[in-house]
């Protein structure tokens, strides 16, 4: 018996909205519900379902990227396109489970309303503006050279050795993983930036 699941798309878009969602998943439930009380096993119909979405795909073995927790997951992919994300069973931090925002991360890869450029909003502005990332990255470049020229102290003022800046602030994020944390510290601290903290400390 083949068991249909309503596709969900976000109130931007012109399908079905959160609240239909919610009402026709219950009515699925207890539709389901009612199945199985009368004795119908719908274990090996969900299973085959689930196997037929991710028949012939490609099984790469990941990390979730939203936060310190680290789950295990696996990406399926057919001729490069991501098709299927899942927790991954192997995995001894999170054994094949995964928080919503987790399970929910196929959209990370996939969701076409996601924002592609960078959002710049200028001192003083009341608004946001489009910008490339390469002018991003160079303009950070040129600010952290300015402020870094600007308030770099070699020496104390008993003459001790300093080499430091405290103008400049590093903030982390929890996406970024042991050997990016690693040179980053190395990047900031070679710059002589001393506050350096990340949110995924736990
Ligand atoms: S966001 Fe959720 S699924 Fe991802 S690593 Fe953290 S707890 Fe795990």
């Amino acid at each position: 018996m083949a068991v249909s699941t309503p596709v969900v798309t976000t109130g931007r878009s012109d399908g079905l909205s959160r609240r239909d969602f919610i009402r026709l998943s219950g009515g699925t439930g207890a539709a389901l519900g009612t199945l199985s009380a009368l004795g119908a096993n719908l274990a090996p119909s969900i299973a085959h379902a689930r196997s037929l979405r991710i028949k012939d795909a490609k099984a790469v073995p990941t990390i979730c990227p939203y936060c310190a927790v680290g789950c295990g997951m696996i990406a399926h992919s057919v001729g490069g396109q991501i098709v299927n994300i899942e927790g991954n069973p192997d995995s001894p931090v999170s054994e094949g489970n995964l928080c919503p925002k987790g399970a929910a991360s196929y959209q990370l890869a996939v969701n076409p309303l996601r924002w592609t450029t960078v959002k710049y909003r200028a001192a003083g502005s009341d608004r946001w503006e489009d910008k490339p990332l390469d002018w991003a990255m160079d303009e950070i470049a040129k600010r952290v050279k300015k402020t870094r020229d600007e308030t770099f102290q070699e020496k104390t003022q008993d003459g001790k050795a300093l080499m430091s800046t405290l103008g400049i602030f590093s903030l982390g994020g929890a996406t970024i993983d042991n050997e990016w944390n690693y040179t980053h510290s190395k990047l900031m601290r070679s710059l002589g930036i001393v506050r350096i903290e990340n949110q995924a400390r736990i």
